[in-house]
């Protein structure tokens, strides 16, 4: 605000309204809008409300036209010495004078108490970022350790995986292994029970074809009509090791032939 504006404002606690057609003036230099004024001074005894002044002097509260009209301005100094004139014409600029002071002053105050608030926000929102800095910092140092982890699990994983795979491999192959024995075995039962000797038949270890017909089960009619023709010997050869022989004069060529020793 400077000198050349040409509005003041009302002194009302947080009015500040621009003041236009009339105003009230006091004696102690403060100046209110037309609302406050007559709402303020229409009691007795009537008191400053920017500085608390009595004011009980007949000239202590005018209320002035702030753009009087040309006839006023014509006669209002008119007669009067020049000495008087000047006079009253420096005591209204120092009037003018200390209004715009005070609202210097007021802007200086707002502008340093938002200064000090600005800097309060700021002081409080480097400790902010401060603190969330290192909160990052830990995060970063947590994140990292979790990878390690992670690169930990996952090396035991392949690790794990490659012993389960060698597993795997050697249960198909032990698998296989049983697959051939059972079936040996099958094989080999089939075998005892179409050769379960007459009552009184022991003499079974020589190794030759007998022709006699064996005593039938229900397996061997399973098998086969031809099962009939042929002999299976299961033969303790040198007590250590079980020796397997067909003798089989009509196997035919299709079937499985097992006796692998
Ligand atoms: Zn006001
Ligand atoms: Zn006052």
């Amino acid at each position: 605000m400077s000198l050349c504006d040409d509005t003041l404002l009302c002194n009302f606690p947080k009015c500040r309204n621009k003041l236009s057609g009339f105003a009230w003036v006091t004696a102690c230099s403060h100046v209110f809008c037309d609302q406050h004024g007559s709402g303020e001074f229409s009691r007795s005894p009537a008191i400053c409300p920017a500085c608390s002044s009595a004011l009980s002097g007949k000239l202590d509260i005018v209320r002035t036209e702030l753009s009087p009209s040309e006839e006023y301005k014509a006669m209002v100094l008119a007669g009067l010495r020049p000495d008087i004139v000047l006079d009253i014409s420096a005591r209204a600029l120092a009037f003018w004078s200390y209004q715009v002071h005070q609202e210097r002053m007021y802007q200086e105050y707002s502008l340093s108490r938002a200064d000090t608030q600005l800097k309060q926000m700021e002081k409080v929102l480097t400790q902010q970022n401060q603190s969330r800095e290192l909160e990052l910092n830990a995060m970063r140092g947590e994140i990292a350790s979790l990878k390690k982890v992670m690169e930990e699990y996952k090396r035991k994983y392949s690790e794990v995986s490659e012993r389960l795979m060698e597993r795997n491999r050697q249960y198909q192959k032990l698998q296989g292994l049983y697959d051939s024995l059972r079936l040996r075995n099958m094989v080999v039962g089939a075998g005892e029970v179409d050769t379960v000797p007459q009552p009184g038949y022991q003499d079974f270890n020589t190794g030759v074809a007998r022709q006699a017909t064996p005593q039938r089960s229900p397996r061997s009619f399973a098998l086969g009509p031809d099962r009939d023709s042929r002999i299976f010997s299961c033969l303790e050869a040198d007590g250590t090791k079980t020796f397997f022989q067909f003798s089989s004069p009509a196997w035919d060529k299709g079937r499985p032939f097992i006796s692998n020793h």
